[in-house]
């Protein structure tokens, strides 16, 4: 319940026009301004430098240029033309070909055609260039379109694109079993937005056990699964299964966000799991922000410390 309400706060705060100009102002000022703690920077050429550094630690990565919710063609557009810049500038600096993108960013919201064109106008040079690219699942609003936008590139031939789906929706076993009868890629996540119980289960207990329930469906049944969490327990319920079932260790992998348990990333390297980071960079970093916020009220702390450090500082 506590979780679901402090979702509920950090989306209201999230709407707010003066936090948000507040956190512009001091989140990514300096280098140890408190919105880095997530946000690998503001521009390609920081994310970038942060890639390197995962790599050397012997980690994965998935690159997102952060934005959502456009609602014009043109800001649709700008989006897509941002995102095949991206991967030019990922080929020369060397760095892991994979990129995660949201549909509201590519115009979902301005209508589905838009949509799908700028997707394949993505798309076309990822496959060309080793790219995969993996569609990010946003509120409830969106899931079945992202899944109908999904499954119709799907259909054109398109093979290096995969799915998040989230355990706390009610019709995501339904939604894995799909993808798994397409041989479709699926991250799995816990779900980060506020929803109805209509449409997700309210209590950490209930999430939980529909995650460990799809992880397991996910190592049987699934195409390379991602488990995204880091949720230790989650955690060892995937690994348990992976080893009872002889399922080794290159069928499957492990995601976590740049910024959070770096302890537990390094465990799971060094016990020979394969690790990737999500990895958000970008001058829209807001509502991702708010919604790290969200997750774990306790991190609204090192925020306010941060606003006095900037503040002492001016
Ligand atoms: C790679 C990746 C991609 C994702 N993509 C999506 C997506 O497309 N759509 C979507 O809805 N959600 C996405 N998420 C977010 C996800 O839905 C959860 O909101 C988020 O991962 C927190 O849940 P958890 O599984 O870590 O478990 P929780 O039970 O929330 O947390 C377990 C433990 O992890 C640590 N932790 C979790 N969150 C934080 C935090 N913000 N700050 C500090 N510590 C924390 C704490 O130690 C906590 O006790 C993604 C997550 C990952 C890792």
């Amino acid at each position: 319940m506590f979780a679901a309400a402090s979702k509920a706060l950090f989306y209201a705060l999230s709407r707010s026009t003066a936090l948000k100009r507040m956190a512009s102002t001091y989140g990514m000022a300096s280098d140890d301004s408190f919105a880095r703690r997530f946000i690998a920077g503001e521009t390609a050429e920081e994310a970038i430098a942060v890639a390197h550094a995962l790599h050397a630690r012997g980690l994965l990565l998935t690159l997102d240029f952060l934005g959502e919710s456009v609602r014009t063609p043109d800001e649709a557009a700008a989006a897509t033309a941002a995102y095949r810049r991206l991967m030019d500038v990922l080929v020369a600096a060397g760095i892991e070909r994979n990129v995660s993108i949201k549909l509201t960013q590519l115009g979902i919201d301005v209508d589905r055609a838009t949509c799908v064109d700028n997707l394949r106008r993505i798309l076309d040079p990822a496959e060309r260039n080793g790219f995969f690219v993996r569609i990010d699942m946003e509120n409830s609003r969106y899931t079945q379109a992202t899944l109908e936008v999904f499954e119709t590139l799907w259909h054109l031939g398109y093979r290096q694109i995969g799915m998040a789906l989230q355990a706390y929706l009610h019709r995501t076993e339904q939604d894995v079993r799909r993808m798994n009868e397409l041989g479709a890629r699926v991250r799995l996540v816990k779900g980060a937005y506020k929803e109805p119980p209509a449409a997700a289960f309210q209590k950490k207990s209930e999430v939980d056990e529909a995650f460990a329930r799809l992880t397991r469906l996910l190592l049987d049944e699934g195409n390379y699964p991602a488990i995204a969490t880091h949720d230790e327990r989650m955690i060892d319920i995937a690994r348990a299964h992976a080893t009872e079932r002889g399922i080794a260790n290159d069928r499957f992998e492990f995601q976590m966000l740049y910024g959070i348990r770096r302890d537990l990333q390094e465990a799971l390297v060094a016990a020979g799991y394969r690790l990737r980071i999500y990895v958000p960079f970008g001058t829209q970093w807001f509502p991702y922000f708010m919604r790290r916020l969200g997750e774990r009220p306790a991190n609204i702390g090192f925020v306010i410390r941060g606003i006095m450090g900037e503040k002492a500082r001016q």
